[in-house]
């Protein structure tokens, strides 16, 4: 049993956000269901049975399907966040989150909250009542990682599969599958299951504070995924709907035909920062390979997809970061 540095059990702020871990189906095997249709209460209630040794607090902030996740949830999160871990007597906070958009959440709030206490993400891919559930298993080890005092210093964590990854690493590789989520550049950084935890390495953030602060809003960044014998009328519809950035999910690494670069160039001309990723599984996009962003004025988003690529370009902006090797610094350092 964990025990925290006063002597008790933990105890642990527990965020319910909906997502698949939230919820329920009438058949057992049956494949349709609705994401977030339980309550955090009743939810908290099926784990009664499992004896964690932790003491869990409760607090609903939404019941959504992940795809539906944004600016409101997010705000309402990071204040809870922030508030947990100015109170000695919490130990760590779990989110039970929705799992397609899970990496976003998670890297939103590695880039803007202080790496002291732990935060753990966990979500399930198949509902209560599925044969096969994976939610109870993945909270329960999601309540070892975050009563475990070597998970901080470490920034928030996604727990899934029996396997934790660090938010800046993580995204979903799998529609389906309970072992849905993949990490690059790094792969998992512990492998737990409710009984043992084993983590790969020390922490390397103790002490870290926020990088970025909470703004007053995000600004409107689109993702343009690029296809074979596309023209450029998309980068000119973007900018017609005010995007205050792009981000180019390119084929291979970061490319796109000739005529979509040269409407992006013209973009990053009119002010608008333009950072060029992979809608490739995994990689990285390095500046000046076949595309020349020095004379484009793109920002290579190195090791982050798109969606990631855009948490990280909105968050940069909406702190007035709008120098572009500045911005290009913040993506190196990723
Ligand atoms: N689309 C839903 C969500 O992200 C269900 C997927 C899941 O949680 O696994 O919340």
């Amino acid at each position: 049993m964990s025990t925290n540095l006063n002597g008790g059990i933990p105890r642990l702020l527990v965020l319910g956000t909906g997502g698949t871990i939230a919820g329920s189906t009438a058949s057992a095997t049956g494949g349709s269901y609705a994401a977030g249709g339980l309550s955090l209460t009743s939810m908290l209630g099926d784990l009664a049975g499992l004896e964690l040794s932790a003491d869990l607090i409760p607090k609903p902030i939404a019941q959504i399907g992940s795809q539906d996740m944004g600016w409101d949830v997010w705000d309402a999160l990071h204040k809870e966040i922030v508030a947990a871990q100015s109170y000695p007597e919490i130990d760590g906070v779990l989110v039970t989150h929705g799992t397609d958009t899970a990496e976003e959440t998670a890297y939103l709030l590695d880039l803007t909250l202080a790496a002291d206490k732990p935060v753990v993400l966990v979500g399930a891919m198949r509902p209560a009542g599925a044969v096969g559930a994976d939610g109870m298993r993945n909270f329960a080890n999601a309540v070892r990682v975050a009563s475990d005092p070597d998970a901080s210093g470490r920034g928030p964590l996604l727990v899934m599969g029996d396997t934790v990854f660090a938010a800046k690493d993580v995204r979903k590789a799998a529609t389906s599958s309970i072992d849905a989520f993949k990490g690059y550049p790094r792969g998992p950084v512990a492998r737990v299951t409710p009984s043992n935890l084993d983590w790969f390495g020390g922490a390397t953030r103790k002490g870290e504070f926020a990088r970025y602060q909470w703004p007053e809003a995000l600004p409107r960044i689109a993702i343009l995924t690029a296809g074979a014998g596309m023209d450029a009328k998309p980068v000119e519809a973007l900018l017609s709907i005010g995007c205050k950035g792009i981000v180019l999910a390119g084929m291979g690494q970061g490319n796109a035909p000739k005529c979509v670069l040269d409407a992006l160039g013209e973009a990053v001309k009119s002010g608008v920062p333009v950072v060029r990723s992979a809608r490739v599984d995994e990689g990285l996009v390095d500046r000046n390979v076949e595309v020349d962003d020095d004379a484009y004025g793109f920002v290579a988003g190195r090791a982050l997809g798109p969606a990631k690529a855009r948490i990280l370009l909105m968050v940069l902006l909406a702190n007035g970061v709008s120098d572009r090797s500045e911005i290009q610094a913040a993506f190196d350092r990723g």
